[in-house]
């Protein structure tokens, strides 16, 4: 039997879809075992103003389809103080929150990690952000429906751009990763794909493209993550647009947009299979631990480790085959 009487779960740092399919998983699955659960609104700022709610099976109902997060999401400094991770442990423990479930980033699980090992409250952390970055999981909540998200509108942007020989610089969410920039510029056909992990010099997106102008291509699509060294999809097209004066050159930023919407059915089974799971090893006495997706298994990795670990590592033949598709 598990010591474990009422969990507490929050969302905290960048919001995903799929973060509600998530909280809905981890309520239902605690009430399930008898476990009383509380959602913490505005995650550690919530935590340090008991901004409490205590969840039934009803409070989650009809939000499995819904982007955004129903307990709301925020950033908080003064968490991250010694005496802020104090004031937060001591209102948990005055409300009778004796175990957590954080759904979150990076930031979110270093967080986590922090105020689980200065107090020992079992905590399980779920990987929710669309960047894809987080070691322990091949997956995180919501990067499946942001990458939707965007070959929805390099498919839109293809139709104009194949109608007026244009050459599109199309900038994606991704400021220290390139995951949704490389998965939606292979889906959507791109003829390149700029990234923070890799020095693409410009010199580089010239010859590809000149290429590709000599092989009679008469229309091109560049994705450029937010953090490519180049500087930006803006900078990139005021680059190469002497060298490419028979293209009209536009630029799309994708924005907030990317954060949105309702989550697909990978992102709201990856979110249920999550919470379920995040819960039923809390209540097995696991802590400290970041869950995760690898292979088609739910894993554990040491929360001390996925935090440590480097992150995703590009694989060289994605980016080669972007190349080669795309002549
Ligand atoms: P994400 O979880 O999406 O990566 P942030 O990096 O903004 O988002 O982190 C969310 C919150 O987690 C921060 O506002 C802060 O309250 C907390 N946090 C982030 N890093 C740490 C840290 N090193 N120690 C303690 N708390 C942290």
């Amino acid at each position: 039997m598990s010591e474990i009487k009422k969990i507490g779960v929050f969302t905290s740092g960048g919001d995903a879809p799929g973060m509600n399919a998530c909280i809905r998983a981890v309520v239902r699955t605690a009430v399930f075992y008898g476990v009383e659960v509380v959602g913490i609104r505005r995650g550690y700022q919530g935590m340090l103003e008991s901004d409490f709610w205590d969840m039934d099976a009803r409070s989650v109902g009809n939000i499995i389809h819904l982007g955004g997060t129903i307990l709301k999401t925020a950033r908080c400094t003064e968490f991250m103080t010694d005496e802020g991770t104090e004031k937060a442990y001591n209102n948990l423990k005055e409300y009778g929150i004796d175990a957590l479930v954080a759904i979150g980033g990076d930031g979110t699980a270093r967080g986590a990690e922090r105020l689980s090992n200065r107090f020992k409250i079992p905590t399980i952390c779920i990987p929710g952000t669309i960047d894809n970055d987080l070691y322990g999981s091949d997956f995180t909540l919501g990067y499946d429906t942001a990458t939707n998200t965007v070959i929805e509108a390099i498919d839109k942007i293809r139709d104009t751009a194949a109608s007026h020989n244009r050459l599109f610089f199309i900038e994606v969410m991704g400021r220290d990763s390139g995951c949704i920039a490389l998965r939606s510029g292979i889906a959507g056909g791109a003829e390149a794909v700029l990234l923070p992990e890799r020095a693409t010099g410009v010199d580089e997106l010239i010859s590809k493209l000149s290429v590709d102008a000599k092989n009679k291509k008469t229309s091109s699509i560049v994705i450029v993550a937010e953090g490519d060294k180049s500087g930006g999809a803006y900078q990139l097209a005021e680059h190469v647009k002497e060298k490419f004066n028979f293209y009209d050159i536009k630029v799309t930023i994708l924005g907030h947009l990317q954060r949105g919407g309702s989550p697909s059915s990978f992102d709201r089974v990856l979110a249920s299979r999550l919470g379920f799971a995040a819960v039923k090893e809390l209540l097995n006495g696991k802590t400290r631990q970041m869950i995760g997706l690898r292979g088609n298994s739910i894993v554990l990795t040491p929360l001390e480790e996925a935090l440590n670990a480097s992150h995703f590592k590009l694989e060289d033949d994605l980016m080669e085959m972007v190349s080669v598709l795309s002549i």
